[in-house]
């Protein structure tokens, strides 16, 4: 690196850095690819001591992480106010967990078949005192860049499974919850030994837990991915992936993993009723998981008229602000739908569920 003489050579380093990291290696017989994000900054074009030099290029190597990893970025002062936004959203989240300012709502997913509730995900809600409402496509990337995502997701899935154990009480069916798990935190070798603890400690059954994976938990490879994921299922756990068709699938890891469910991402629901090409390529995501056995539950749906053509098109499962959006622990709402049956002895309880959560 001393040779480097100017930005280009800079660049020209980076890449060759990048390219000699990109070829696979193995470690006791496992493949293994890694990636890096890189940043560069130039003395003295951007600073003007060693410390801030540093500090810019941490920036900048942010910045080529959130372009999308395997990336290279070079300083610019506009990204210095996004890292100084960056580095305050940090240290705020470092607070908010200590102080437990992190709270969880629940959004309910339907049984298409018996127009039931079967689960509710949990989604992790942070309202700052004074930045107000933060959203988790801010905080979690975030979260994940600087190593409090084990903390936030371990409270997470910690209250989800004491919340869930309550509403068993309440209804006359099992209600699952399902979490969110990071790429980060799939991939560490003490996941499932976690997820073990939290039900021993809170006593929920195995069953009623249910996990979202992302495609990006596969990309450390698709055999140990395969292989935690067979650890979580032999312990009785459900494993969704979520988003699917968001990112660029490659289809082929499929059936290696044991996936017991797709949750089509809803960037497909927006243009399903108004974009024949749209409806074939749900019509052949329902066709592909079905034959391998995984169910389909289609994210995002806002109209009827998109969940009568999910309906239609065969999917299990719907979820969305029609059906219901997140909200705090839903007990005190199963509670007052069960002694509204019980009361008039109408109808079942899904039903009521179902009718109460249309339009929110
Ligand atoms: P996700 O897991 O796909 O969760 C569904 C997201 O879609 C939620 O956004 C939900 O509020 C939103 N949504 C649900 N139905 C509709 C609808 O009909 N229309 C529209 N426009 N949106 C709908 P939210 O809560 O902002 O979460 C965003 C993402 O952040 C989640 O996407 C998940 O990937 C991540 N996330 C949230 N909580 C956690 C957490 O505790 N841990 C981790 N690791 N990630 C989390
Ligand atoms: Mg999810
Ligand atoms: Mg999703």
């Amino acid at each position: 690196m001393n040779q480097i003489k100017s930005r280009d050579n800079a660049e020209k380093a980076a890449v060759n850095l990048l390219k000699s990291l990109a070829a696979p290696f193995r470690i006791e017989g496992h493949e293994i690819t890694i990636g890096a994000s890189i940043g560069i900054s130039v003395f003295p074009h951007h600073v003007s001591d060693n410390d801030d030099l540093l500090q810019q290029a941490d920036s900048a190597m942010y910045a080529a992480k959130r372009g999308g990893k395997n990336r290279i970025c070079h300083f610019s002062a506009d990204l210095g106010v996004s890292v100084r936004e960056r580095l305050t959203l940090e240290s705020e989240l470092r607070r908010a967990l200590n102080e437990k300012e992190i709270c969880v709502h629940y959004q309910p997913e339907f049984d298409l078949a018996t127009n039931s509730v079967i689960r509710f995900e949990a989604l992790a809600r942070w309202t700052h005192p004074a930045l107000g409402v933060i959203s988790p496509l801010s905080f979690i990337p975030i979260a994940e860049e600087c190593g409090l995502i084990f903390r936030l997701d371990a409270q997470v899935r910690e209250q989800a499974c004491r919340e869930a154990l309550t509403w068993q009480e309440i209804s006359d069916r099992p209600i699952q919850v399902a979490v969110n798990v990071s790429s980060v935190e799939f991939a560490r070798a003490t996941f499932v030994s976690e997820i073990v603890e939290v039900l021993d400690r809170t006593g929920l059954h195995p069953g009623l837990l249910q996990l979202e994976l992302t495609e990006s938990s596969t990309l450390t490879g698709i055999q140990r991915a395969a292989a935690t994921m067979e650890q979580l299922k032999s312990i009785g756990v459900g494993i969704s992936m979520d988003d699917f068709g968001s990112g660029y699938s490659c289809l082929s890891y499929l059936p290696k993993l044991p996936f017991d469910e797709l949750k089509i991402d809803r960037s497909f629901v927006s243009e399903l009723t108004t974009s024949p090409e749209t409806k074939a390529l749900v019509q052949s995501i329902l066709t592909l998981a079905h034959n391998l056995k995984m169910k389909v539950i289609v994210e995002g749906i806002e109209t009827q008229e998109q969940l009568d053509l999910i309906r239609e098109l065969g999917a299990d499962g719907a979820q969305g602000f029609l059906l219901g959006t997140p909200g705090p622990d839903p007990s005190e709402r199963l509670r007052q739908l069960r002694r509204a049956i019980v009361d008039s002895h109408t109808g079942k309880l899904e039903l009521a569920i179902s009718s109460a959560e249309v339009g929110g």
